[in-house]
């Protein structure tokens, strides 16, 4: 089986739904026909301020969410990304071939570090992508199912992977960002021109999986739309409606014209009632899944343990391969 690679960052207590919409329901749909590696990268949530209890909650708690959403952790390798120590090895390694204006081009380091301002920005950020490309290139990665603010650095680890490879000899395969083009940006409820985050400065615009029913149902109602009236999908003078229309089409399987023509003549309150029900007709089952899982922590862990096992041994093999070929000398 071809092999796919994604992961997404324990930054917050609850993943938003754009992380499910964007990542998570694709995961769930590719894990049968790929050899599937999904990990809690705890060391690139390491790039802003943790407190280390709260870090490890959110650790658990985003493998869990992984779980409630569909992922299965028998048939998916699921994992904690510093369970496996090649990924901080590989990184070192891969960030002696990145040139340095090359990781300063990239938007999320520029989006962020201008968020946090020079003082606050750590280096770590800077050199994200570059962990980011070790966490896909270890595992000779085909493809990678991620959200479209994900896929300037998956160029990078392609291009990595080939300057690798001419430099050294043939190491890595060299993987393919896959995004799924109409929901691969979910924006905020609140600011519809700026993408939904975990970490975004105010919560108000975030719907989070792990929100009671009734918050995610008043986020959605108070979401900014504009004063024309009318459901009607238009990204330039419409972001806000059209990005609920976006969510209420993916979450329903359904086309944006057919929800279009539902609510022709139809006020705005009534589209945000519908959209209410759907997102938490979708999310309540995922939130209890998910906090059922939360009460057995030992068991969660013993499950990340035995996937934190398989990932290793896929992991050294590219790491020593990598060693070898860069002219590390071999331990006796
Ligand atoms: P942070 O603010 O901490 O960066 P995030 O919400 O951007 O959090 P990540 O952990 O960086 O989440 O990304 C996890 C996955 O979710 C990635 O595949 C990313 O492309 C996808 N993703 C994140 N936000 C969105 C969004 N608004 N719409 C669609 N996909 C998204
Ligand atoms: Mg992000």
């Amino acid at each position: 089986k071809p092999r796919l690679y994604s992961g997404m960052q324990p930054s917050a207590d609850s993943l938003q739904i754009g992380n499910y919409i964007g990542a998570l329901m694709q995961w769930r749909g590719l894990q049968n026909t790929y050899d599937a590696f999904f990990s809690v990268v705890d060391l690139h949530a390491l790039t802003q301020p943790n407190d280390p209890a709260e870090l490890r909650e959110k650790t658990r708690r985003t493998a869990a969410q992984y779980i409630a959403a569909g992922i299965e952790p028998s048939r998916s390798t699921l994992y904690v990304q510093s369970h496996v120590r090649a990924h901080a090895e590989l990184a070192w390694i891969l960030s002696t071939i990145t040139g340095f204006g090359e990781a300063g081009r990239m938007t999320q380091f520029k989006d962020k570090s201008q968020r946090y301002g020079t003082d606050a920005t750590n280096v770590g950020l800077f050199t994200y992508p570059v962990l980011m490309a070790a966490d896909i290139l270890l595992y000779q990665t085909d493809i990678v199912p991620v959200g479209d603010d994900q896929k300037q650095h998956v160029e990078l680890t392609r291009t990595l992977a080939e300057r690798f490879n001419s430099r050294y000899g043939e190491t890595f395969r060299v993987p393919m960002p896959v995004i799924q083009q109409d929901t691969a940006r979910i924006y905020d409820l609140q600011n519809p021109t700026s993408k939904m985050s975990k970490s975004a400065e105010s919560d108000a615009g975030v719907l989070w999986l792990l929100d009671d029913p009734k918050v995610s149902a008043k986020k959605v109602m108070r979401a900014v739309t504009d004063s024309e009236g009318s459901v009607r999908y238009d990204r330039e003078s419409k972001p806000g409606v059209s990005n609920l229309l976006v969510i209420y089409a993916a979450l329903t399987g359904r086309q944006i014209p057919s929800i279009e023509d539902e609510y022709a003549g139809r006020g705005y309150g009534d589209f945000k009632k519908g959209l209410a029900e759907v997102v938490v007709a979708e999310f309540g089952p995922v939130r209890e899944r998910a906090l059922e899982l939360l009460d057995d922590p030992a068991e969660l862990d013993r499950v990340l343990a035995a996937n934190a096992a398989r990932a290793d041994e896929v992991a050294d093999r590219t790491l020593g391969d990598v060693y070898d070929k860069i002219g590390l000398l071999r331990r006796a």
